[in-house]
């Protein structure tokens, strides 16, 4: 695994791969690598000729208050696991050159933004939107690589890639849990072990709520006063939304049916965790 810091470096290296016509595939990442990240990779060394990662604690992806600083950085666990995983390159930018002193332009994918996490995150999708607009202008993959776990952030870059016509492949993969079903992510490491004791309630509660739905609870109302109890009663953690949607346009359902989405954020301490489960019914 090579890592490349700037983007005059890689573009170069790009240009040689393109010229051999081989096929690039793309995973953009906060590094801090687990599962879940390993998962993309893998799939993605399977479908492509080459294999690169980004590694970028994007600024403009976190609020006030919120933490961007103390996100875990783990440049050398990363490479490890980079490595055995067959990445060619780590993608490695600066802040300053990603965004110099008067970067001035946004990308924004209006309506899907203001919704479940972007409700309680204001700005935060604009901040992804942005980052992975620029990455696909500077890497020009053949395809990308998304995790589902991530919901609404990969159904919005779906939607920037479809509106701005980024001559890009999109593949959105399964979530990677821990055994005991919390959904993997760089912010587990800063549960206590009280709180990561309990935080599998959170996925417990959505399969839960799922069943329900197949049994004929067709209210979203109830189904999600039935998540936000179960979790609140059995844990810690604070619920901060719970919502049904549609899982195509993240719209509100009126009622449970067709291609559902039950999706959530959970506050344990300062820790913000977020889930979903996606079904047909
Ligand atoms: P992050 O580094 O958290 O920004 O995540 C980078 C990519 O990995 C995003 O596309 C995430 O959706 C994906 N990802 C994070 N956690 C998981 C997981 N548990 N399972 C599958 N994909 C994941």
């Amino acid at each position: 695994v090579r890592v490349i810091k700037s983007i005059y470096s890689l573009r170069r290296f790009i240009k040689t791969v393109k010229a051999k016509n081989k096929t690039i595939g793309f995973v953009p990442t906060m590094g801090s690598f687990h599962a879940g990240h390993a998962s993309l990779m893998r799939k993605c060394r399977r479908e492509n000729d080459i294999l690169i990662v980004s590694i970028f604690v994007n600024p403009k992806q976190f609020g006030n208050g919120e933490d961007y600083q103390t996100y875990p950085r783990e440049e050398k666990k990363d490479k490890y696991i980079a490595r055995e995983e067959k990445v060619d390159i780590i993608f490695y930018p600066s802040v300053e050159e990603m965004y110099p002193k008067r970067y001035l332009t946004y990308i924004d994918t209006v309506k899907m933004s203001d919704v479940l996490c972007g409700q309680c995150r204001p700005g935060h999708f604009q901040g992804v939107t942005t980052v992975v607009g620029k990455l696909l202008n500077i890497i020009t993959p053949d395809v990308f690589y998304l995790g589902r776990k991530d919901a609404q952030q990969a159904m919005i870059l779906k939607k920037m890639v479809e509106d701005l016509n980024y001559s890009v492949k999109i593949k959105i993969c399964p979530t990677v849990r821990e055994e005991d079903g919390l959904a993997m992510s760089s912010r587990n490491n800063y549960l206590t072990f009280q709180q990561r004791k309990e935080a599998p309630v959170i996925y417990k509660a959505l399969k839960q709520a799922r069943q329900k739905a197949r049994e004929g609870q067709y209210r979203p109302r109830n189904i999600a006063e039935g998540v936000r109890t179960n979790i609140e009663k059995n844990s810690s953690g604070r619920i901060e939304y719970v919502a049904c949607v549609d899982a195509n346009s993240l719209s509100p359902l009126k009622k449970i049916m067709g291609h559902c989405m039950i999706a959530l954020a959970v506050i344990f301490g300062k820790v913000r965790l977020i889930d979903n489960i996606i079904f047909k019914l």
